[in-house]
Formats: C-alpha cells, sequence, structure tokens
C-alpha cells in the first residue's frame, strides 16, 4: 500500500482537484490510502469563526462560517454532477455539527470549540473530493478518520493513542492490493466522541502514523514545490533541490525550524523504515525528494531562516553562579507554558535564551521568569540556522548583519542578529 497525502495547497480549486485526480488515476493499479488536508486556507478562515465565536460575536461567527460554507458549495456545484446531491447531504451534517455549536455561549475552553470547529475543514474537502473521484470513476472509500484515530483531550495539541487507533485502523483498512480508502490528516476524536487536532499542519503526521501502523511501502506528501529545497526559494532564489535526505538530516532541519514537513512526521516513518517522498502536484513526472535512511553526504548548505525572534536574557538575582538548579527551573518554565527555546546559551550568572515572539507565551515566560531571574528582552531579531556551513555561506548570509548571539558546532551554526 501507497500512502499519499495532499496538501490545503493542492486542492484549493477546481483545476487543482482535477490534476489530483490525474495524479491520483496513475496508479490505479496499486491500493492506495489518500490522506487530504482542508482546501487552500479554510483551516486559517474556521480559526477566525473560533476568535468571533469565543470573543462573544456570535453574528459575525455565523457569518464568517457562512462565507467558507458557500465556497465548498460552490465547488461541489462545479465538480459534482451525479452525486451533488449526496454530497450535499453529508456537508449538510457537518454544517449542522458547527452551527448547533455557535448558537450556544462557550461555557467551556478556547481550545475545545477550536478542535470542533476547526477540525470541520478536512471533512468537508474530503466529502468533496471522494464524491468527485468516484464519479470520474476512481472508486474510493471515504471514511471520517474520527472514528479511527483516537486521541487524549489536550484540544489542539492532542496525542494518538497508538494502541487503540492502530487496532481501529488495521479493522477498517484491510491491505488487499486494491481497495481505495480517502480520509481525513489532522484531525482525531476522544473517547468522548469530541473532535480533536494534532497541531497545525498536522496531516503530514496523520499520513506518516497510517503508514507506520499499516506497513505502507511508502508516503508520497504532493506540494507545490519541486521537492525538499536547501532554503526557502521565496526568499532566497538560487535555492537548490536536495535529491536524497535521510530521516536523521530530516530531523535535524526540522529541529531548526525548517517547513518542509511536520517534524513529528519522520518517527513514525523510520522507525518502521518507510520511506518519505516529497513531490509536486503541479509536476507529477519530476523525482522530487526522497527520505529515506541513507548516509548523505556532500549535502549543499541548508539554510532555515527565521524572522520575529525574542532574545530573553535571564540573570540570576543575588550574582550566583547559573548552575543545574537554575536551568531545571526555567526548562520547568518552559515545559509549563509549552514553548520551545531555538536557542540558549548559558554564561556566568545569565542565560540566553532566543524563542519566537509568541507574544502571550513570552509575556507568561518573562513574568514566571521573573520570579528567579532579573530579565531583559530584546525583540525583532532573526534567526539564521546553517546546516553543513562554509566559510562562504556564512560570509555572504551575514553580511552587513549585526549579529546579537552565535551558536556553532560541528555542524550546524545559528547566528541571531537585528
Ligand atoms: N489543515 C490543517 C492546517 O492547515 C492541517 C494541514 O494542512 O496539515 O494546519
Ligand atoms: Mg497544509
Amino acid at each position: 500500500m501507497k500512502i499519499f497525502k495532499f496538501g490545503g495547497a493542492s486542492v484549493n480549486s477546481i483545476e487543482r482537484i482535477k490534476s489530483m485526480a490525474a495524479i491520483v488515476d496513475q496508479y490505479s493499479n496499486e491500493q492506495i490510502l489518500i490522506i487530504v488536508s482542508a482546501m487552500g486556507k479554510t483551516t486559517n478562515a474556521l480559526e477566525k469563526v473560533v476568535e468571533a465565536f469565543y470573543a462573544g460575536n456570535k453574528e459575525q461567527a455565523l457569518q464568517l462560517f457562512d462565507t467558507i460554507k458557500k465556497q465548498h458549495l460552490t465547488t461541489s456545484k462545479y465538480l459534482l454532477v451525479t452525486t451533488f446531491n449526496h454530497c450535499l447531504a453529508q456537508l449538510s451534517e457537518f454544517f449542522t455539527e458547527v452551527e448547533w455549536l455557535l448558537h450556544d455561549k462557550p461555557v467551556r475552553e478556547f481550545d475545545y470549540y477550536y478542535d470542533q470547529i476547526v477540525s470541520i475543514g478536512e471533512l468537508f474537502s474530503t466529502s468533496i473530493i471522494s464524491h468527485y473521484l468516484n464519479e470520474v470513476g476512481i472508486t474510493n472509500n471515504w471514511i471520517d478518520v474520527r472514528d479511527l484515530v483516537k486521541t487524549d483531550n489536550n484540544f489542539r495539541d492532542a496525542t494518538i493513542d497508538f494502541i487503540e487507533s492502530s487496532d481501529k485502523i488495521k479493522k477498517a483498512i484491510p491491505i488487499d492490493g486494491k481497495t481505495m480508502y480517502l480520509t481525513q490528516g489532522f484531525i482525531g476524536c476522544t473517547d468522548e466522541n469530541e473532535s480533536t487536532t494534532l497541531g497545525r499542519e498536522g496531516s503530514d503526521f496523520t499520513a506518516a502514523i497510517f503508514a507506520n501502523i499499516l506497513n505502507a511501502e511508502s508516503v508520497t506528501i504532493w506540494k507545490d514545490v519541486e521537492g525538499v529545497m536547501n532554503a526557502d526559494p521565496k526568499e532566497f532564489p538560487d535555492a537548490q533541490l536536495i535529491e536524497e535526505l535521510s530521516f536523521n538530516e530530516v530531523i535535524e532541519m526540522a529541529y531548526y525550524g525548517a517547513q518542509v514537513i511536520h517534524p513529528k512526521t519522520i518517527k513514525p516513518l523510520q522507525n518502521k523504515q518507510i520511506p518519505l517522498l516529497v513531490k509536486c502536484f503541479l509536476q507529477p513526472h519530476l523525482p522530487g525528494t526522497i527520505i529515506h535512511n541513507t548516509k548523505n553526504k556532500n549535502l549543499p548548505p541548508i539554510i532555515v531562516h527565521k524572522q520575529n525572534q525574542v532574545l530573553i536574557e535571564l540573570v540570576s538575582q543575588d550574582f550566583s553562579f547559573v548552575g543545574e538548579k537554575h536551568m531545571a527551573e526555567l526548562y520547568q518554565i518552559l515545559a509549563h507554558i509549552k514553548i520551545k527555546p531555538n536557542l540558549i546559551q548559558t554564561g556566568a550568572i545569565n542565560i540566553q535564551i532566543c524563542l519566537d515572539d509568541k507574544v502571550e507565551k513570552i509575556d507568561q515566560l518573562a513574568t514566571a521568569a521573573s520570579t528567579i531571574f532579573d530579565t531583559h528582552i530584546e525583540k525583532g531579531l532573526k534567526l539564521l540556522s546553517i546546516r553543513h556551513y562554509t566559510t562562504d555561506s556564512i560570509e555572504n548570509l551575514l553580511k552587513e548583519k549585526e549579529v546579537v548571539l552565535e551558536q556553532k558546532t560541528k555542524s550546524t551554526i545559528q547566528v541571531l542578529y537585528k
């Protein structure tokens, strides 16, 4: 069995859905499981619905939701002929699911409502696409992934119950070499039938989980880029394609913030040695990138550039050395706030810590840390991480930049600058 994951951009128009069908059609003599994200920017739009709802603006929330509904109805009308009514019936159930919720007042935490509402985007897209594929002769079985992927109730960042999910997935999806299944990424369900989400961009992770459980032969992520590049081509026009990468390299790249693949995706695949292909849905004949168990040699410098960084300097209040007690306390605070440092450097009586500037979390962190340390915050910084750096690559990238902090290992350099 092969697993295909199509992201939001690959299904954001009638033309693209038709191209997706053409891609899938080429694999008609193999068994494929297809994971699809919400169409285009639907997830962002649904986030706005939740925000309005939670702020008490019920009318606005309903209006925003209505726009999303109409977009999906229009797409269905253009795509579907014989199965439109059937699809409409399915979509209407999801509409009702959200609308009855929006008519109430929020009484639970924000994240709970977020998951009930935002998860609907994937259900819309997969319903429409599944009907369309069936109409054009690509017979497939639509699955509500919430029946299979069971999670805890840590809304917005739910953890999958691997054993229970594994059991359900194996029962629902027999490996017979032919039957095609189509389902949602990114979402799951608690034992109490509450929808959950696995974290933004989580569909890659869903694909990897299915692959691991079903012992798939490969996972292919269809994207709007040629494959994995050594830098973001929007920022670095001479970025180049990397044709082959090891699992190790990709996990490192994800750690430093490369936006190639959701960071949780690699482990389930590496554990079962299942190769991951990143291919371009606009040019499906191109080879793309293969990520598998290999030893990379001669990689070009891989550049990860992060904007919007903040540097927090923590100084011990009584001039005592920064030791394991301070560090333990700091990590406890970080774990509690659920924020991950991008860089940490310690000195005699200070710790410097660089993080993404998520305003609310930075405020929380500064407040908590100020009970133990004197704190100083600097915002508006950028972080450049270069793996497999060369002297030239560092010089070029740092020309005329005011460096605030630098850390270097044999394989990676990280530079925080103004
Ligand atoms: N639709 C979700 C998001 O935009 C999940 C995904 O695309 O992977 O974050
Ligand atoms: Mg996406």
